[in-house]
């Protein structure tokens, strides 16, 4: 057994636990260091833009409608403009199956970056309120002073500013979430309405507030490594070739503290400096060098922190970096897995079939059968005449003056009402009857094809059967 595996079968006792629960079981408040570094630079680009789209995709109009939508209390759904229905609900499952098969797909390569790069929760927390916390209460050596300190009239301004700012977001946030879910212009109208119209609606502001208040104010990290079932999950799908933010346990051990003008290396010390800086950046109060933990979301804070360090004491940088378990064991680079490619593989398949179906949806669904129970008529002029049914649906918001014609016949239509109007949003059935010529009939039968227009404007096509005399 190396140094290295002996030092960690001793300290696996760290998995018995989590790092924020003590032994009495209860809860260790963390208070990460503010994090700086290339890569946190990064992270706060792509935060910004994604709170960017969050915040404004509700307000963005495509083809009258909010671009995005998912009105469950109605069951409608607006995704990029477009109206989907009960009815495409396949198109629902199978974006959700895709959507798995992604993130397991994701999570066996790139671990939990997901969680520490695009999770709502993690940018919200590190980059919204955590930000705040660091303006208002300083960083983390004066957090600690603040929470200890007496109630003076310093601590109880900085608290209640803090939370009150934090409640601020929170509303901002509870109104965008109602936004996705009734809609920016109903939204509005519970903004600026009487009160007493919208009840219900500001019931529901309220109660995704404090929600969210107290997710971002007290619970915190406990979201990642409790509730949340992927971050539960992650055990399961990580194997030796994920590619994660690892601590190059070869290269750094034996961590030892700086001397200057020391050579490490001939006196058998690894590349850490045990300086805990990769320890206190941690927003979930791991110790990175134990290894790949449950609680890490993959922020890549603790780079950052030991590339500094590194740099500091002109040592490489990336001991602690993106890589697989495997390549610091064995210095081999990443591999493609057999699981792997048959992921990839079922991904590929499924997004293929999700864009068919997507590109292939149409506004309208058209249904037409002849009337159940119904024969044929014959008049004394040799004119054959069936009863059909027509069920149109109309999933668009606007109305439309229905026409059907015929195509290759001679034959007409008569339309039980004169006027039929497809209104937005509704489905109509309504009978009309097909009159053809006896010559037109063969073996009793003769296939039709109706074409539906709509505002003057073909919308569909169907194909049904007309029958007749077998003559
Ligand atoms: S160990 Fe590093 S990457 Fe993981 S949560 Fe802590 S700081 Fe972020
Ligand atoms: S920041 Fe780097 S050098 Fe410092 S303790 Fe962590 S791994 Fe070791």
């Amino acid at each position: 057994m190396t140094d290295y595996e002996e030092i960690v079968e001793n300290e696996e006792a760290f998995r018995d636990s989590i790092s924020t629960v003590n032994k009495e079981g209860k809860r260790i408040w963390i208070f990460p260091k503010k994090p700086k570094g290339g890569f946190y630079n990064k992270r706060k680009i792509v935060s910004y833009i994604l709170l960017i789209i969050l915040f404004g995709a509700p307000h963005v109009r495509i083809n009258g409608e909010q671009s995005l939508l998912f009105n469950v209390i109605e069951r409608k759904f607006v995704i990029f403009g477009k109206i989907f229905w009960p009815q495409d609900l396949y198109l629902f499952a199978i974006a959700m199956i895709i959507g798995v098969v992604f993130v397991i797909l994701f999570t066996i390569i790139y671990g939990r970056l997901f969680c520490g790069w695009v999770c709502p929760q993690t940018i919200f927390m590190e980059m919204v309120f955590r930000r705040i916390e660091y303006w208002i209460d300083g960083d983390w050596t004066y957090q600690k002073q603040l929470r200890e300190a007496p109630w003076t009239g310093k601590k109880i301004f900085k608290r209640v500013l803090k939370h009150s700012v934090f409640w601020s977001i929170s509303f901002l946030i509870a109104n965008t979430f109602l936004a996705y879910i009734i809609g920016s212009d109903e939204l509005w109208k519970i903004q600026t309405e009487p009160l007493q119209e919208h009840v219900g609606g500001l019931i529901a502001i309220v109660i995704f507030t404090t929600i969210f208040y107290l997710v971002f104010s007290k619970l915190r990290e406990q979201v990642c490594t409790t509730i949340c079932p992927y971050g539960r999950l992650q055990g399961v799908l990580l194997d030796q070739n994920s590619m994660v933010v690892a601590y190059d346990h070869k290269r750094g051990e034996e961590r030892a503290k700086f001397r200057k003008n020391e050579e490490r290396k001939s006196v058998g010390k690894g590349d850490c400096i045990d300086c805990y800086q990769c320890v206190h950046v941690c927003p979930t109060g791991i110790d990175i060098r134990n290894g790949t933990q449950l609680e890490c979301v993959n922020c890549t804070a603790c780079i950052d922190a030991c590339d500094h360090m590194m740099e500091s004491v002109g040592l490489e940088k990336g001991l602690i970096r993106i890589v697989s378990e495997k390549s610091i064991n064995d210095g081999t680079p990443f591999i493609w897995t057999g699981r792997v490619k048959a992921y990839t593989a079922l991904l590929v398949v499924l997004i293929g079939v999700l864009v068919t179906l997507l590109l292939t949806r149409k506004d309208f669904e058209v249904s037409v059968y002849r009337q159940r129970g119904s024969t044929f008529q014959m008049s004394d002029s040799a004119v054959v005449s069936n009863i059909f049914e027509i069920n149109l649906m109309n999933k668009t918001r606007k109305n439309y003056k229905i026409e059907l014609t015929l195509e290759e016949s001679t034959g007409t239509i008569d339309l039980v009402l004169d006027d039929l109007t497809l209104k937005s949003e509704s489905l109509l059935k309504e009978r009309f009857i097909v009159r053809l010529p006896l010559s037109e009939i063969e073996k009793g039968t003769k296939t039709l094809h109706i074409v539906v227009l709509g505002n003057g404007k073909e919308i569909q096509r169907v194909k049904t059967k007309f029958i007749g005399p077998l003559l």
